[in-house]
């Protein structure tokens, strides 16, 4: 006898994505969750046996298998092993965990700063803790899922803005009763579309309307500023965002978030934020080869100019060629495609040359703006970055979409 289940909601939603991903995959039009083999420096890796240029990471200084990175990581793992006894608060903490968090505070130049085992989970536990029912948060349209969740999850007041709408920003400050507490949060770089927030303008409009600030710098830190301290660096702003926070899973090549702010603020999070409390600590290699990586930025400033570099030489070479990149001005660089076909169309043909590029497709981007979500890194070679104009350029040709 067949069951009710087969036929409710939940079986119909689950049926619907096998359904679409065994279209794709029937059409050689499936890109994801394809393993990585082997990594050949940050520019290059090793996939279904073929050595590929890659341009989906979010490795944007190459630091990858940075042999500084990977010996701290050894270090920690010989001395620590690999894993910890637990929550922070109770057993978990290492010395290391601490000697990271000032590392990441001297970083942001903030006065501290808390460690979270992932960047999503820091959005999640951070937005709820600080925000709950009655007060408001103010989120750009373009924001990151984490941190959607996050004001989901808090129970507070949540309002979108037009993305870097800074009109509409004020709107919804002004919408917001005079005796609420209030946070305004936005991607520092957006992660789909590249661009930068208007930080000067929003700095000006929370101040106006006593708003707290916080900033996610995901894509950033390691991106932007002359040292890629971040978005307050590259603004030339000093200390103007209240919560700086950021992942420690792209340009830092480990996992894990953190947030950086005024010491109580952190002292705050340590005693009452879940994901801190009711989360085992960042194991100790993935600890390690962070705090190491902070330094390896500051040691090493060729990759940011090299980086500055390559972003340059890629977006000025697409746009030249007739792509539509939107408005990015950094290391994340859309190459617009329209529909979602011709967005897997002209991946299949840059994969079949060696480019490991990779679609973004609705419901990630808004439907009719699918693109190749691609990205540069400090360690492309300018052969290399030529390579794939030529690749991309001619088949934008083929597809239509140049
Ligand atoms: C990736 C990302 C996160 C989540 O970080 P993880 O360390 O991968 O969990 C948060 N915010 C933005 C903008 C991101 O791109």
């Amino acid at each position: 006898m067949e069951s009710n289940r087969a036929k409710d909601a939940v079986s119909q939603r689950i049926q619907a994505m096998v359904n679409r991903v065994a279209d794709l995959k029937a059409r050689e039009r499936y890109f994801y969750n394809m393993p990585v083999t082997e990594l050949r420096g940050g520019a290059r890796a090793i996939v279904n046996g073929r050595d590929m240029g890659m341009y989906a990471s979010y490795g944007y200084l190459g630091l990858l298998g940075h042999p500084r990175i990977g010996e701290a990581a050894k270090a920690a793992v010989d001395k620590y092993g690999t894993g910890t006894n637990g929550v922070r608060t109770l057993a978990g903490t290492l010395d290391l965990h601490v000697e990271l968090e000032e590392t990441i505070a001297d970083f942001k130049h903030a006065e501290a700063a808390v460690t979270y085992t992932s960047g999503y989970a820091t959005n999640l536990s951070v937005i709820s803790t600080l925000m709950g029912r009655g007060d408001w948060i103010i989120s750009d349209k373009y924001n990151h899922a984490s941190i959607v969740d996050g004001c989901m999850m808090s129970g507070a007041m949540f309002r979108r803005f037009k993305h870097n709408d800074m009109a509409e920003l004020e709107k919804r400050l002004i919408q917001a009763p005079a005796d609420v507490a209030k946070l305004v949060i936005a991607d520092a770089v957006f992660s789909m579309d590249g661009d930068i927030i208007d930080l000067p303008k929003v700095v000006e409009l929370c101040q106006k309307h006593d708003a707290w600030l916080m900033m996610d710098e995901a894509h950033s830190v390691g991106v932007l500023g002359k040292t890629g301290r971040g978005i307050e660096e590259h603004f030339g702003l000093g200390d103007v965002v209240d919560i700086k926070m950021g992942t420690l899973s792209k340009t830092i090549p480990s996992v894990g978030g953190y947030v950086a702010g005024k010491k109580d603020m952190m002292d705050y999070l340590r005693h009452a934020s879940r994901a801190y409390i009711f989360s085992a600590a960042l194991p100790p290699a993935q600890a390690a080869a962070a705090m190491e990586s902070f330094k390896v930025i500051l040691d090493e400033p060729w990759r940011m100019e090299s980086l500055q570099a390559n972003t340059d030489q890629f977006i000025g070479g697409l746009k030249s060629a007739g792509f539509d990149t939107m408005l990015t001005e950094t290391a994340i660089v859309p190459i617009l495609c329209g529909d979602d076909e011709r967005a897997y169309d002209l991946t299949a043909a840059c994969q079949a040359k060696d480019l490991f590029m990779l679609p973004v497709v609705s419901p990630a981007v808004p439907n009719g703006l699918a693109r190749l979500r691609s990205t540069v890194t400090a360690t492309h070679t300018t052969d290399e970055i030529a390579y794939a104009l030529d690749v991309i350029t001619k088949a934008g040709k083929e597809i239509g979409i140049i």
